[in-house]
C-alpha cells in the first residue's frame, strides 16, 4: 500500500509540476481513510485553482528572483559588520515554523527589507544602521510571516495568472523555464516592490508580534521601529514606506496588541 501510494503521490507531483488538471479524478482512486490521500487531494484542489500556473513554476520563478535580486544588489562578505550582526541576530532562524529560510544583508542605504516566497529574507544595511538589534527582529519577523502566511506565493500566482507569456510559456514545456531578465524585472516590479494588501501586513504585523513573544525578545521593539520609519517621513526613497501602510498607523495598532 505505501509503495502504492508514494507512486500515486509522486504521479501527482509530476502532474502537478506540469500545471495539468484533471489530477483530482485521477487521485480519487485512493483510499479515503489515508493520511497521503489528503494531502494529495488538497494538492490536487491546490493545481485545479491554480489554472495553468505550477508550484514548479512558482518554486522556480521565485529561485531565479532571488539570484536577480542578489546579482542587482551586493552582499557582504561573512566577516563584515552588518553580516556579522546579522548572523548573530537571525542564529537559529535557517528554519523556522516550517519554513527553510535563506537571511542575508544586502549594503544598500535603502532602509528597506523584503520576503519572497521562497524563504529568501533580505535585510538593507541602511535599514540596519537606524534600527536596534530588536528592532531589526521584528522587522524579520514580519518578513517570516510574508513568507509563512503565503502573501508573496498568491501574488506570484495572480502575476503568473494574468502574464500568459509567462504561464503558458512554462507548461507548454511541460513545467518551467529560464525567464530572460526583463521577464524577471517584470515579475520583481509586480510580485517584489509592489504593495501586500492591509490585511497581509496587519496579518505580516501580527506575526511579527508573535515571533517576538516566542523568541522572547521585547514586543515594543515592533512599536519603536514604526515610529522610526514613521520619523524617516514619506519624502520618497524608503523602500519599506513604498511597500507598505502608515508606520504611524502600524505603531499605534501594534501598541494597543502589545500587553
Ligand atoms: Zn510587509
Amino acid at each position: 500500500m505505501r509503495t502504492k501510494l508514494g507512486l500515486l503521490t509522486g504521479l501527482s507531483s509530476m502532474l502537478a509540476a506540469t500545471g495539468m488538471v484533471g489530477v483530482a479524478a485521477f487521485v480519487l482512486v485512493a483510499p479515503a481513510h489515508s493520511q497521503s490521500f489528503g494531502d494529495v487531494l488538497g494538492s490536487a484542489k491546490k493545481v485545479a485553482q491554480a489554472a495553468t500556473v505550477s508550484d514548479a513554476q512558482i518554486v522556480s520563478y521565485f529561485s531565479q528572483m532571488s539570484v536577480e535580486m542578489d546579482r542587482q544588489n551586493t552582499i557582504p562578505p561573512a566577516k563584515n559588520p552588518y553580516a556579522v550582526r546579522l548572523a548573530k541576530l537571525t542564529t537559529g532562524l535557517a528554519s523556522y515554523d516550517g519554513l527553510n529560510l535563506n537571511i542575508k544583508a544586502y549594503l544598500a542605504n535603502d532602509v528597506n527589507a523584503f520576503a519572497m516566497g521562497d524563504g529568501t529574507v533580505r535585510v538593507y544595511s541602511g535599514l540596519m544602521d537606524k534600527m536596534t538589534d530588536d528592532e531589526v527582529r521584528c522587522v524579520i519577523g514580519h518578513e517570516i510571516g510574508h513568507v509563512k502566511l503565503e502573501h508573496g506565493k498568491k501574488r506570484m500566482k495572480m502575476a503568473l495568472q494574468k502574464d500568459a507569456a509567462l504561464s503558458v510559456a512554462g507548461t507548454a514545456s511541460g513545467g518551467v523555464r529560464k525567464l530572460a531578465s526583463s521577464e524577471l524585472g517584470g515579475l520583481i516590479g509586480n510580485v517584489l516592490t509592489a504593495q501586500h494588501s492591509q490585511a497581509a501586513e496587519t496579518a505580516a504585523d501580527d506575526y511579527a508580534l508573535t515571533f517576538m513573544a516566542a523568541k522572547s525578545y521585547p514586543q515594543p521593539a515592533c512599536a519603536t521601529a514604526m515610529d522610526k520609519l514613521a520619523a524617516l517621513g514619506g519624502g520618497g526613497g524608503i523602500g519599506l514606506l513604498k511597500t507598505h501602510p502608515d508606520p504611524a498607523q502600524r505603531a499605534k495598532r501594534m501598541r494597543a496588541k502589545i500587553k
